[in-house]
C-alpha cells in the first residue's frame, strides 16, 4: 500500500465522488450554467459526469446540507395572497351603517318632522364616525397591498 492510496479517515464522502481538476475540454457549470473554458479548475462530479465552477462550490459550502444545488428557475417564489378588496372593510362598513341607521331612527322618533334638520346640524357621534374611518382605512390598506394608488 502506498501513501497515495490512503484515504483520509475524516474526509467527507463527496471526496469519493467529486474532485477538483483542470478541465481538458470546455464545460458548463451544472449549477450556474457558466461556460468553463479548457484548463479551468473546476469540481468534477463523477456519477453525473458534470462540472461545477469554484464559485458554486464555495456557495454550496456556505449552505451545509444542500449538496445538490437547485437551479433558481425551479424555486418558485412564495405566493402572497392580498386580501380581497371587496371583503376588506365590509364588516366595519356594516357596523357603521348599523349604528348610523339606529341613530337616524332615534332622531326621527325624538324630533319628528324636524329630524332632517337635526341630522344636518349634528354630526354622527365619534363612536360612529370612528367605524367609518376604520372601514375606509381597511379598504385603502387592501388597495395598497394590491399595488394600486392609495
Ligand atoms: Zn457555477
Amino acid at each position: 500500500m502506498t501513501e497515495a492510496e490512503t484515504i483520509e479517515p475524516d474526509a467527507p464522502i463527496q471526496v469519493l465522488t467529486t474532485r477538483l481538476m483542470r478541465l481538458r475540454y470546455t464545460g458548463t457549470c451544472a449549477a450556474c450554467r457558466t461556460t468553463l473554458g479548457r484548463g479551468t479548475t473546476a469540481e468534477w462530479h463523477r456519477p453525473t459526469k458534470t462540472v461545477t465552477c469554484l464559485a458554486c462550490v464555495e456557495a454550496r459550502r456556505d449552505k451545509p446540507g444542500s449538496l445538490e444545488s437547485v437551479p433558481p428557475a425551479l424555486v418558485s417564489p412564495i405566493q402572497s395572497l392580498p386580501p380581497d378588496p371587496g371583503e376588506a372593510g365590509a364588516s366595519a362598513r356594516r357596523e357603521y351603517e348599523r349604528r348610523h341607521q339606529k341613530r337616524e331612527q332615534g332622531i326621527e322618533q325624538k324630533w319628528g318632522r324636524l329630524a332632517p334638520g337635526v341630522k344636518i346640524l349634528r354630526d354622527d357621534p365619534q363612536s360612529t364616525t370612528a367605524w367609518a374611518k376604520g372601514s375606509d382605512g381597511e379598504r385603502r390598506l387592501a388597495h395598497h397591498l394590491q399595488g394600486g394608488p392609495v
